[in-house]
């Protein structure tokens, strides 16, 4: 199997660009790629437990794809959820921007 570890640093990184790049306005179909991007996921991530969790997260919080930086603070809030699980520090979402719009500082 994917070392898990590594699969998320990617995984993430993918995510976090992807939304900090995502149009302020997005047209129609923006708004519906990146949709399918979202709800692919669970389905298709290869870490099935993640997959099942991140789902879930999913239904519980339905993703805010109007612009950038609803959906950059979604994909955050996601984030954290997953680092509360693993007993990581959580995240401030302030600074999406700072670490992924701005070039990694790790
Ligand atoms: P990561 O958590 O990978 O973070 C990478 C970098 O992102 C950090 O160094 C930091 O700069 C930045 N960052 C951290 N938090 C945020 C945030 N909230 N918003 C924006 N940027 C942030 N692992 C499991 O063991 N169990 C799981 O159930 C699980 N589910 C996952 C579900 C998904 C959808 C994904 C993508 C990954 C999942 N992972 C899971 C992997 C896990 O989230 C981490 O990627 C992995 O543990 C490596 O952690 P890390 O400490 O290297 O940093």
């Amino acid at each position: 199997p994917p070392d898990k570890d590594q699969l998320g640093r990617a995984t993430w990184t993918f995510l976090h660009t992807t939304a900090a790049y995502y149009p302020a306005q997005p047209t129609p179909a923006q708004r519906s790629q990146m949709l399918s991007l979202i709800h692919a996921l669970p389905a298709l991530y290869p870490c099935t437990h993640c997959a099942v969790d991140f789902g879930e997260s999913v239904a519980r919080h339905p993703p805010d794809v109007s612009g950038r930086a609803g959906l950059s603070r979604w994909f955050c809030e996601r984030h954290n959820e997953v680092n509360e699980k693993l007993g990581k520090e959580v995240f401030d979402c302030a600074k999406t921007d700072e670490r992924w719009k701005e070039g990694p500082k790790d």
